[in-house]
């Protein structure tokens, strides 16, 4: 492993190589295009580096990415910015190019990016759920969280949210719900479930409330994040279709190598993509990763989330609530 970290970069042979001469001490490839790897190519391209970016897929945005083929913009992947508000690194940049954002819900929302009102919810019979009881309901989901909260005060072992909830549940027999308040219940554990892209069984008590979210509320970006893409990747050098596949560090910078054999060096690299890629083993680094790193690439999920967009010709009785609507189908996932 030693030997292999010293590899000398100028003496490696390659079958191909692209040019990144032995090169001015300032040359990064940034591997992969969504938003960490657009972000970072763009502040060290802005710093005056030399840059390339290197992308598996035949198009820029990862993650993110905006589908118009209703005519409209519909972002498949992310669509809102958490934290509205100048802190946030993309508001400079969506406020310069006028973008504008529909304010869907502010910091506490028990729904996490949504407020109620948001929301028109309905059963599996198509029958509007009142918002009287969609409110209720989300009251008592608040009172399972609060107390799952002291639960986690009282414990110092960690245990999952689905654990905690059952515990509160038999403590507090009170909370249940029966009918269809039951399957509302349900549907406010599926929408954590949702935020995680993970089963409640999976998510951390100890955790799951960690994060820290700039403030400012939700914002949607109605036009589609694409436009910001675009003008983050502008005059950088992207290689598409360049999945790389090896990952060799010497003392004198990296030497990349992509599918089709071709190799490229620099003196450092930014490794963007996602952890489930580098939890599937399909980069090759040379030297191996640090292995706490290993351990963490292990220990962390991935999970997964997909959104499915319907387009109704018109908006009809008896989805008419003023702001926006979204056709829900009340689940089964248990939260007895
Ligand atoms: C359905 C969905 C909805 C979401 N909604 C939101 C939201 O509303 N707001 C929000 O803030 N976040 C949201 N997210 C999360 C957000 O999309 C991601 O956190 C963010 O896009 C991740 O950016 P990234 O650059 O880190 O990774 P990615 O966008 O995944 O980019 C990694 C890039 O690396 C490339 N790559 C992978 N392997 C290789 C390889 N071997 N060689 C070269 N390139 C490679 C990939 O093709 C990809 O382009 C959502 C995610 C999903 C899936």
């Amino acid at each position: 492993m030693e030997s292999r970290s010293n590899v000398s970069l100028k003496k490696a042979s390659y079958s191909l190589v692209e040019r990144r001469k032995p090169l001015s001490p300032s040359s990064v490839i940034v591997i992969g295009s969504g938003f960490a790897g657009l972000a970072a190519a763009r502040a060290l391209k802005n710093a005056s580096f030399e840059v390339v970016v290197l992308e598996s897929r035949d198009r820029i945005g990862g993650r993110v990415y905006t589908d118009y083929s209703f005519g409209f913009p519909v972002d498949v992947g992310a669509s809102w910015l958490h934290g509205v508000c100048k802190e946030n690194p993309l508001a400079p940049l969506i406020g310069r190019l006028g973008l504008p954002l529909y304010r869907t819900s502010g910091d506490n929302s028990v729904l996490f990016d949504h407020d109620l009102e948001s929301y028109a919810l309905f059963d599996t019979d198509g029958h509007q759920v009142p918002q009287d009881l969609v409110e209720r309901v989300g009251q008592v989901f608040q009172e399972i969280l609060d107390k799952a909260d002291k639960l986690r005060q009282e414990n110092t072992n960690d245990m999952s949210v689905a654990q905690a909830i059952t515990i509160v549940m038999d403590r507090h027999p009170e909370l249940k719900q029966e009918g269809l308040a039951h399957k509302v219940l349900q549907w406010y554990l599926c929408r954590m479930e949702g935020w995680f892209a993970a089963d409640a069984d999976t998510i951390s008590l100890k955790n799951w409330d960690q994060e820290v979210l700039l403030p400012g509320g939700h914002g949607l970006m109605v036009r589609g994040y694409r436009p910001v893409l675009t003008t983050l990747a502008r005059g950088l050098d992207i290689r598409l279709h360049h999945r790389v596949t090896n990952i060799i560090r010497g003392k004198k910078g990296v030497e990349i190598t992509v599918e089709n054999g071709k190799t490229f060096v620099a003196d450092a690299a930014i490794i963007t993509v996602p952890l489930g890629v580098l939890k599937s083993k399909s980069i090759k680094f040379e030297p191996r990763l640090p292995e706490w790193k290993e351990e963490a690439i292990n220990d962390i999920g991935v999970g997964t989330e997909n959104k499915i967009a319907l387009h109704f010709e018109k908006v009809g009785s008896p989805m008419t609530l003023k702001r926006c609507q979204t056709m829900l189908l009340l689940g089964s996932h248990s939260l007895s």
